[in-house]
């Protein structure tokens, strides 16, 4: 007897079905897809109990007549493609024709829907599966799918889920991943009768991020835009350096126009922001990449969300040298917050703005321009920096003295003040400073990292790091594996400043160390770096594995948290900072800077509410 059988139609959609709906938030995914492609231009979503008790979503889009509607639920009916052509270049969010069926078989399920011109339209009723009633029915054009008691006939699935809230959870984010990459279309989600949002239709991204995530998310990002390579266009906004997510909630990336989930991309997110980003955040992203959809295959998974590229390396460089300009260039904007304002001196009596400020005539001890011998002569321009002087800390502000050659001086100084205005230092770390919008507060410690960082790195790449012979050369082991890794990074390693060579099999010889280091045990220090190079991965190039080892490494040698400066110092660690290419964040991803506005203030004393 034969023990082979074809599944019911019923059962081979609930297998199906499995795939396609793994939980509410898939649901109101596949019903939205349904929705864009139909040509909607409002999309109302309402979602009950976490989407388990029900999730109803209302378009405005073209509608089906009678004979489509039945089809629909149909397995592997679609309008989307025909023939196997056309998978390879899919134009639409869905084409596998699986979606409604597979949702009809795991609940109960109404479908109306009514074309623009049609006298009636349709309603049909189906649970689990079967189709239960079809009838005249539809309101306004367009369709309403309405997916009542989740996973009723499932009780296996109906046991995964989570909480409502965390269900209610991703379906929000999901929502948020559609409206962000259609702005044009407008989208409300009523969750448990109460209103979550209501977004008119954006003229712009700009304005639907601002609409769905306020105008100080918005003044955080920078657009990207350019073209990085003929065949992949990448637009959106990203996060200026600095700003950053404990999740990945807000890293949105959209291939022609769909919400992907990709390691390459992810991983390219991270290159391009890599001294910008902290570790273990990630970054705000809403980019938006063009590409053939020749070269795209999206027909990977049911639920659509991976994509394959046919050529990853193009899309990866892509994505990396747009989000590098595109950081590089958010630093003129962030110039400007440092420019003090320019109508203080006049606006403001003398006598008491002067209680606050910094003095010209602060005694600068001649040590002050000594240089760290350590740092010499890598960093000879931000030494002085770090040449702290114990006696030369900032002084507290004086009362003026009315001195006339005081106020002579003060004139000369108003050039470097117009620039930026600095109040002093905050528990020997946070140097104050004024602009036009209130408070800057410069971390003197993250700051210092990022020049020296960038410095360094200026000079790894022109002619290599000054090095410094060893008094003895040594010679270490290391295990095979170790030892391929240093043969294939020579170069980079010697360009870092490491003067090693091969000296036998699994053995490595060091005769010189970066100038600007002070290791007691050189082969230690070469384990050390050996690994912490190989962790941050194989796919790194070797010019980012020059700046790894020097951002771990910086951080070390840089004005240490408590260290006290004076005025001249910290008035060329901020001039320094403003040149760097990077200013906003240390070579660690925190910020350099943060910013208290005067609304802020207000806020706080209670002068506004
Ligand atoms: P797919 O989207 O992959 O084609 P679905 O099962 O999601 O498969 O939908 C089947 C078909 O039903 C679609 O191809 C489309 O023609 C039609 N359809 C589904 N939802 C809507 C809608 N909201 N408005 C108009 N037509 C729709
Ligand atoms: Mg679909």
């Amino acid at each position: 007897m034969s023990r082979i059988r074809l599944l019911p139609e019923a059962v081979a959609s609930q297998v199906a079905a499995g795939e396609v709906v793994e939980r509410p938030a898939s649901v109101v995914k596949e019903l939205i897809e349904n929705s864009i492609d139909a040509g909607a231009r409002k999309i109302d979503i309402l979602i009950r109990r976490g989407g388990i008790s029900l999730v109803r979503v209302v378009d405005d889009g073209c509608g089906m007549d009678r004979d489509d509607a039945l089809l629909s639920l149909e397995r592997h009916a679609t309008s989307k493609i025909r023939s196997a052509a056309d998978l390879q270049a899919v134009a639409t969010l869905g084409f596998r024709g699986e979606a409604l069926p597979s949702i009809a078989s795991v609940s109960r399920f109404r479908l109306t829907t009514r074309e623009a011109g049609a006298v009636a339209g349709t309603e049909i009723v189906v649970n689990g599966g079967k189709i239960d009633i079809v009838r005249d029915g539809g309101e306004a054009p367009g369709t309403q799918v309405e997916v009542r008691s989740l996973f009723y006939n499932l009780p296996a699935r109906r046991k995964f889920l989570r909480s409502e809230n965390t269900e209610s959870r991703n379906i929000e984010h999901q929502i948020h991943l559609q409206a962000i990459g259609h702005s044009r279309i407008g989208f409300s989600l009523l969750r448990d009768d109460r209103m979550l949002f209501q977004l008119p239709s954006a003229a712009t991204l700009g304005d639907r991020i601002r609409d769905l995530y306020g105008i100080e998310l918005l003044q955080r990002l920078v657009e990207v835009n350019g073209t990085p390579s003929r065949n992949i266009r990448v637009a959106g906004f990203i996060g200026q350096a600095g700003l950053s997510r404990q999740t990945r909630s807000q890293q949105l990336v959209f291939v022609n126009g769909r919400a992907t989930e990709s390691g390459l991309l992810t991983a390219a997110l991270r290159e391009g922001y890599h001294t910008a980003l902290m570790k273990g955040q990630y970054p705000v992203t809403f980019l938006f990449l063009k590409i053939d959809p020749g070269s795209v295959d999206v027909n990977v998974h049911p639920a659509k969300r991976e994509v394959r590229f046919r050529d990853p390396i193009a899309v990866r460089e892509a994505v990396v040298r747009s989000i590098q300009q595109t950081l590089e260039r958010g630093r003129v904007g962030w110039q400007e917050k440092f420019r003090s304002p320019l109508t203080r001196p006049a606006a403001v009596p003398e006598k008491r703005t002067s209680d606050l400020k910094l003095r010209p005539e602060i005694p600068v001890p001649e040590e002050s321009h000594r240089e760290l011998p350590h740092l010499a002569p890598a960093v000879a321009g931000i030494a002085t920096v770090a040449g702290v002087v114990e006696s030369g800390r900032l002084p507290t502000p004086r009362v003026d003295s009315t001195d006339d050659a005081l106020a002579a001086q003060r004139s000369q100084q108003l050039t470097v003040q117009q620039q930026f205005q600095i109040i002093g230092v905050l528990n020997k770390l946070y140097v104050l400073m004024e602009n036009a919008d209130g408070l800057v507060l410069v971390d003197q410690h993250a700051a210092h990292e990022r020049i020296l960082f960038e410095e360094l790195r200026r000079r790894m790449e022109e002619h290599g790091v000054p090095t410094q012979k060893l008094l003895l050369p040594h010679t270490f082991d290391v295990p095979p594996r170790d030892g391929d890794w240093i043969e294939r990074n020579l170069s980079i390693l010697q360009k870092m400043g490491i003067g090693i060579e091969s000296f036998g099999p699994g053995t490595f010889k060091i005769d010189s160390l970066p100038g600007f280091l002070s290791v007691s045990d050189p082969a230690q220090f070469m384990r050390k770096v050996i690994d912490d190079l190989k962790s941050a991965g194989s796919s790194t190039s070797p010019m980012r594995l020059g700046e790894e080892m020097i951002a771990k490494t910086v951080c070390r040698h840089a004005v240490k948290a408590n260290d006290p400066l004076r005025y001249p110092e910290i008035e060329k660690l901020i001039r320094d900072l403003l040149e760097c290419d990077l200013p906003y964040c240390c070579p660690h991803g925190r910020p350099t800077m943060i910013q208290i506005s005067l609304t802020e203030l207000e806020k706080k004393f209670g002068r506004k509410i």
